[in-house]
Formats: C-alpha cells, sequence, structure tokens
C-alpha cells in the first residue's frame, strides 16, 4: 500500500504537467498557425505573380504587410487561402466534423459572396456542385494545383490527435470538393500531419524524414532537394517544393515567411502554408508585432476563434 501511495504521490504532478501546460501551449500554437496563415497570404499578395528579379527591382527585399498588388488589396487584407479556410471552419465548428456537404455550401456562400480572388479549378467546380449538388469533384489528374492544401488548417485543427486514416478521410472530403486529385491529396495529407507533429512538439530531422522525405519517397516528383524554386506556380508541386525549401532552411517565423515570398508567382498561397508551418513550429512569441498587428482585426479575431473552437472539436480545449 505504502508503495502504491508513493507511487501515486510521484506521478500527480507528472499529470498535472500533461494536462494542463501542454494544451494552453496547444492553443497558443494553433493560433500562431492560424495568425501565420493569414500573415504569409496577405504579405505574400503584394508580389503574387512577379518574379525574385522584378521584386528586387522594384521593392528590393519585400518584407512589409503593405497590400496592393494585382489585385490592389488594402494593407492587412487577406485572399482566398485565409478566407476559404475560415468559411471551411465555420462549416466544420456548424457541422461537428469534416462534411464534404457542408464545406461544399460553404465554399459555394463563399464564392456567392464574390471573394477578391478565386481559383480557376476551385470557381469550376463549385459551379459544377452548384448544378448538380454532389459536393466531390471528378478525379482529374490536371486537377493538382494548391487551392486544396492551402485551406488545410482548419481540418489538421478539428482532427488533432485522431487516427491518420481519419485525418486522411476528413480532409479528402474538404479537398475532394474542389480537388480530386492524388497529388494535391498526398500534399494535403502531408501539411496535415506535419502541423499535427509541430503542434506535438516533434525533432524537427524527424518531421523532415517521416514527412517531408516519405512524401518524396512516395511521389518523387515532390523532390526538393534539388534547385532552388523560384517564382513558383499555382501547380501544388511546385508550390510544397517551394515551401519546405524555405521552412527547412530557416530559423525562425519571420526568415521563413521572407524567404517564400520573395521568391514570387503564387506567393500568396507559398506565404499562407509556409506561415501556418512557422507558426505552428515557433509559436506566437516569434510572430513579429508589426506583421500581427498590420492584419485585418476581424480576420485575426476570426482565426483566434476558430483556433480555440476547432481544437476544442477535437477534445483538446483548454
Ligand atoms: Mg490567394
Amino acid at each position: 500500500m505504502l508503495w502504491a501511495r508513493e507511487l501515486i504521490a510521484r506521478r500527480a504532478p507528472v499529470r498535472v504537467r500533461h494536462v494542463v501546460a501542454p494544451r494552453d501551449e496547444l492553443t497558443e500554437r494553433a493560433k500562431a498557425a492560424y495568425f501565420g496563415l493569414a500573415i504569409g497570404d496577405a504579405l505574400g499578395a503584394t508580389v503574387e505573380f512577379l518574379t525574385p528579379n522584378e521584386i528586387r527591382h522594384q521593392i528590393g527585399v519585400h518584407r512589409e504587410i503593405i497590400g496592393g498588388g494585382w489585385l490592389r488589396l488594402k494593407a492587412g487584407q487577406v485572399t482566398d487561402d485565409t478566407t476559404m479556410s475560415l468559411a471551411l471552419g465555420e462549416a466544420i465548428l456548424a457541422h461537428g466534423s469534416v462534411d464534404a456537404k457542408s464545406a461544399a455550401e460553404a465554399f459555394d456562400a463563399w464564392m456567392k459572396a464574390k471573394p477578391v480572388d478565386i481559383g480557376n479549378t476551385v470557381r469550376r467546380n463549385l459551379v459544377l456542385f452548384r448544378k448538380t449538388g454532389i459536393p466531390e469533384a471528378t478525379f482529374s489528374e490536371h486537377d493538382a494545383g494548391n487551392g486544396a492544401a492551402m485551406r488545410v488548417l482548419p481540418v489538421a485543427l478539428a482532427c488533432y490527435g485522431q487516427p491518420e486514416k481519419d485525418v486522411v478521410f476528413s480532409n479528402q472530403a474538404q479537398a475532394h470538393v474542389t480537388h480530386n486529385n492524388t497529388i494535391s491529396d498526398a500534399a494535403c495529407e502531408t501539411l496535415i500531419f506535419m502541423v499535427h507533429d509541430l503542434f506535438a512538439g516533434r525533432d524537427l530531422a524527424e518531421i523532415r524524414q517521416q514527412r517531408a522525405d516519405a512524401l518524396v519517397s512516395r511521389f518523387p516528383v515532390f523532390a526538393f532537394n534539388k534547385k532552388r524554386i523560384e517564382n513558383p506556380s499555382g501547380y501544388v508541386v511546385e508550390t510544397i517544393q517551394a515551401v519546405f525549401q524555405a521552412f527547412f532552411s530557416t530559423e525562425t517565423f519571420e526568415d521563413c515567411l521572407l524567404d517564400v515570398v520573395n521568391r514570387g508567382g503564387d506567393a500568396d498561397t507559398t506565404g499562407a502554408i509556409a506561415g501556418m508551418l512557422a507558426g505552428a513550429r515557433y509559436g506566437l512569441e516569434a510572430i513579429p508585432k508589426r506583421w500581427l498587428s498590420a492584419i485585418d482585426g476581424k480576420t485575426l479575431g476570426q482565426c483566434s476563434a476558430q483556433a480555440t473552437g476547432l481544437l476544442a472539436l477535437a477534445g483538446c480545449a483548454t
């Protein structure tokens, strides 16, 4: 008996630490990931479709959230990467899980509200959903754009702690509304598992090996250790290559985002995805205050509320 009491007494403080501290930290990291997504989107949108040379000549190093760009954004305004993620997050919260029909309806309502930007594959397959009511696009080897990968964060949050097969199923429910494509699926799943690993504080070398390198083993087209990707297109492979190169070669939130957006091309989406990963990796304290205060306050409020709400759905409320 004495032995058992001693064991319980020794275990008690350990249990307290596991129940309280990591969940507080988890919420902070979830918020940082969502803020990172919005910041990368707003920062990158200014230089979307510019080449690195054009950025150098016009701006030097692009490092401030100033709006403009081809979309003529206000400073701090975000684009479809963030607003589609928020639409999906709302649908997940309303339904209580990731559901294809709810996601399709939310994306359709988002499109009706005339977003500042919309991808071609997203538009085409949402128009089709409006006609057919079927929330799954037809499989297409051509629909390998980054439009599903840019909005995986709410799925990552709602599915934190779930078995991998359930996560894969949930992601496909949202992704296939617009992008029913094997390469897109692989990219989405890799990003979600990386976010989970970063939330769990796993070793970065392990994450690189077991997620990024594993993706390349399954689909060699994603190899990102060869030539430097500049001017990445909206093809999900180039997006992931640019993001991984920036993410694994830098050691701060700011450097990661500056590296990826100054490559130009689809810079709002590479910025959004890199920002999500960097937020999950480095946490709230690492996000430059000037970037956080530059983002539209309503957007930040929605990101924060969804981070908390979606984690609660996953059974990880603080
Ligand atoms: Mg965008």
